[in-house]
């Protein structure tokens, strides 16, 4: 699937800033790091149709399929500089596996490794529409830990309109047998694409989190050289979000999720060096993560303020990093609209779990989609 390179260094920092806000009002824990991928890509193979925002190759760099010699030395490659090589998955993202002619090769190859104790599981990439019964069965005698579906959407119109090979029942029922198999999944997610709108993106939300996903990855749509959308773009048939639409969307995604134990293993597309020239226009910025919990972080100051009934906010000294924000983001963007915040060793407390939980019941009455 698409947009499923490794940002170690974005993540880690994300995740850290996340720990601490857990520890200090019991938050969740939104970032899943813990474990060291190893991302052998394979792109677009097994795909059964082009969808219109992708390209691997724009995104990943990488244009052809490895060999078996060719995983081998990278994962021996990756494991030498891991620092924690006894926590390593090896991933193949960039296609659809289970529709891949090689899968069988590939699985083996990573099996030895598994077997040598070199990596703890497999995980992989899919298209919904291709898991079954049968392919369930296939896969016992592997070791893949963890599926990640290429859902993007809960609705059948915005599935249509991408091109995707999948509806929302392939969903149901991919969902559904993995659950009974006791085999863990993750959903991917995009938010701007055609016919797509806020109150389906909280759909699709709420709907990932019932199904039972463990992670999701949020991708807001970007217009990639070489995709199809990028014709429709230069056409001006089609126009992608910008970032502060993207960012009005994604921050209540992400509340959603990490008030449901759900981790969030992304926001944004990855991508390095020059992968990066490889963007025509949408909502790209290396640190979208950030920006959307900084989002959320705002819309907290607002509610405390809003009740303490003070536009001055004197906050402890813990609290500076989760409500600075990026750049200083969430401090300037509070002064423009006449709040005032600053930190001291003795200044007051917020509770953000309590905050949380009451913004996003507003974000579930619709109240932030009707303004
Ligand atoms: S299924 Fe679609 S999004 Fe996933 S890799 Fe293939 S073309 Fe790209």
């Amino acid at each position: 699937m698409i947009h499923s390179t490794i940002c170690k260094v974005t993540q880690k920092a994300f995740r850290l800033r996340f720990v601490e806000v857990s520890l200090l009002n019991s938050a969740q824990s939104v970032y899943n790091t813990s474990m060291n991928i190893i991302p052998i890509f394979v792109p677009h193979e097994g795909c059964r149709t082009r969808c219109i925002f992708c390209n691997e190759y724009s995104a990943t760099g990488v244009t052809g399929v490895p060999d078996e010699k060719e995983i081998v030395s990278t994962v021996e490659k990756y494991l030498s500089f891991f620092r924690h090589p006894e926590d390593v998955e090896l991933a193949f993202y960039g296609g659809t596996f289970t529709g891949f002619g090689n899968q069988q090769k590939y699985l083996e190859v990573a099996t030895e490794f598994f077997k040598a104790g070199q990596i703890k599981g497999i995980r992989f990439s899919t298209s919904p529409g291709l898991i079954s019964e049968r392919l369930v069965e296939y896969l016992k005698p592997y070791p893949v830990n963890f599926i990640e579906l290429g859902v993007q959407s809960f609705d059948d119109t915005v599935l249509e309109k991408s091109n995707r090979d999948h509806n929302t029942s392939d969903v149901y029922k991919a969902t559904h047998l993995l659950n009974s198999n006791g085999i863990k999944f993750g959903i991917h997610l995009m938010t701007g694409l055609p016919e797509d709108s806020e109150s389906k993106d909280i759909h699709s939300t709420r709907e990932a989190i019932r199904v039972g996903a463990s992670s999701v990855r949020l991708h807001p749509l970007v217009i990639l050289k070489g995709s199809l959308l990028e014709n429709e773009y230069k056409l001006r048939r089609f126009s992608p979000l910008d970032l502060q639409e993207s960012i009005e969307i994604l921050w209540k995604m992400y509340l959603l999720l990490s008030t449901s134990n759900v981790k969030i293993n992304r926001i944004g597309i990855c991508l390095y060096g020059k992968q990066i020239d490889n963007v025509v226009a949408g909502p790209f910025h290396p640190a979208i993560g950030e920006l959307v919990r900084d989002r959320l972080f705002l819309e907290i100051v607002r509610a405390f303020s809003g009740e303490m009934k003070r536009n001055e906010l004197r906050l402890h000294n813990k609290f500076k990093p989760f409500f600075t924000g990026h750049k200083k983001g969430i401090v300037e963007e509070a002064r423009k609209e006449g709040i005032l915040i600053d930190f001291a060793h003795d200044g007051e407390e917020i509770d953000v779990s309590l905050y949380m939980r009451r913004i996003k019941e507003r974000v579930l009455e619709g109240v932030y989609a009707e303004a």
